[in-house]
């Protein structure tokens, strides 16, 4: 039985499972999944202190034309070394924080400074450009969730706890083996008919993208000898991935190698286009993913179903992307029956609705289309034509996609 896209997909994330956590310093741990849940040791702000510039005093006392005597001055950074007696003023920075007996903060545009005293122009409210201890975060606040991403933001959140270290999914190691006689490896000397291994490159290259870190294990040739040895070699790995020699051809041995390995085998295609021959087994806990030769084809299939599936080994609690809809901007014909990932170019037309239309040739050997593609249209298995301006789901492609206008 060949599965359709999302049965493979659900077998493959059913198959792994998280690599396990470790400490890890703040930077490090960036573009990573936290491990636990964290919660507050502190509040944030850490004291009541002054969003501006200006003068502390009691709301009570500022009113058109009050003339208070200053009674200190308090920088930020500076410790508390002054009081607000009623009817008087602290100059104050932003960001110092706020003396016993103030109630409210003045900024300086609202008010004129003489030598020794300052004159309100108007009124405040009481709690006026205070930042009160804890408003952003109490001490005990659940702050980030297990599996959440950690972007600045969480990063920044972490730092203004004092932490320096964090808890995150441990990176996964995923080996790489191109295989096929007619690869050479980048920069060497090549024989006629012979291609790049550029698999290897692409592949090593998503993986790092994921905060995973890939293992060059180079090219095996279409012997069962060295598949062998190579594939051994993977199997050290938290994960193998090979590319090609997976087809119906004469020395496609790839399948019968992993089953010398006792790799169990799940599943060897999938009703999608490209990447049909794709397959995904497992070797004790390690996923090997056998994925076809073809650049775009190894390419987009690692996007779907590796791409999850190291995402989860890492501690990810989300590891699909997120879908949208969009119209397209001409009509489609396919064949009905597989599920075709098609590469768009994603624009937003005049009302500011997303639009995708093909990014070129859907031929699979053509490389470009992929590198002007922005994004995957998954275009439904059962249906053979899509009108203009209907709607189909797609995921954006990259880390930071540049979207068309
Ligand atoms: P195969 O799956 O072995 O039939 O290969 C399909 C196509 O992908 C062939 O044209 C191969 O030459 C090409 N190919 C296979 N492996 C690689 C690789 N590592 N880098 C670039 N192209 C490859
Ligand atoms: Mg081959």
């Amino acid at each position: 039985m060949v599965l359709s896209f999302y049965q493979a997909r659900d077998q493959i994330l059913a198959s792994v499972a998280p690599l396990g956590a470790e400490d890890t310093l703040l930077l490090d741990a960036a573009g990573r999944a936290v491990a636990e849940n964290i919660v507050a040791p502190l509040p944030l702000p850490a004291f009541d202190n002054s969003a501006m510039d200006g003068y502390a005093l009691r709301a009570a006392d500022c009113f058109s034309g009050a003339v208070l005597p200053l009674a200190g001055y308090l920088p930020a950074g500076g410790g508390l070394n002054c009081r607000v007696e009623p009817g008087t003023a602290v100059k104050i920075m932003t960001g110092a924080p706020i003396p016993p007996g103030a109630d409210a903060v003045v900024p300086f545009e609202e008010t004129e400074e003489a030598p020794e005293q300052v004159t309100m122009l108007g009124t405040v409210k009481p709690g006026a450009h205070i930042r009160w201890q804890g408003e952003d975060i109490s001490p005990g606040d659940r702050i980030i969730e297990a599996g959440t991403v950690l972007r600045p933001a969480e990063i920044s959140l972490l730092a203004s706890m004092d932490l320096p270290k964090v808890r995150v999914g441990r990176r996964v190691r995923v080996a790489i083996l191109s295989t096929g006689d007619e690869l050479r490896e980048l920069g060497a000397q090549g024989a006629e008919g012979t291609i790049v291994n550029s698999n290897s490159w692409a592949l090593a290259a998503a993986v790092r993208e994921l905060g995973g870190v890939p293992v060059m294990l180079g090219i095996a040739r279409d012997s069962k000898e060295n598949l062998y040895e190579k594939m051994s070699q993977g199997l050290e790995a938290d994960v193998l991935i090979t590319s090609a020699g997976v087809s119906a051809g004469d020395r496609d041995y790839v399948r019968e190698v992993l089953d010398d390995l006792g790799v169990e085998q799940h599943f060897w295609k999938v009703n999608i286009k490209p990447g049909k021959p794709t397959a995904f087994g497992l070797k004790g806990k390690v996923p090997v993913f056998s994925l076809p030769g073809n650049p775009v084809s190894a390419m987009m299939t690692f996007e779907e179903f590796v791409r999850p599936a190291l995402l989860k080994m890492m501690g990810h609690r989300t590891v699909l992307k997120p879908l949208f809809k969009a119209k397209l901007q001409e009509p489609i014909s396919k064949k009905s029956g597989r599920l075709q990932l098609m590469r768009v170019a994603v624009e937003f037309d005049a009302q500011g609705e997303m639009t995708i239309c093909s990014s070129g040739d859907q031929n699979t050997g053509i490389l470009r289309t992929l590198v002007n593609a922005q994004g995957v249209a998954l275009l439904a298995a059962e249906k053979d034509y899509f009108a203009a301006g209907e709607e189909v789901e797609l995921h954006l492609l990259g880390a930071s996609t540049a979207l068309g206008s």
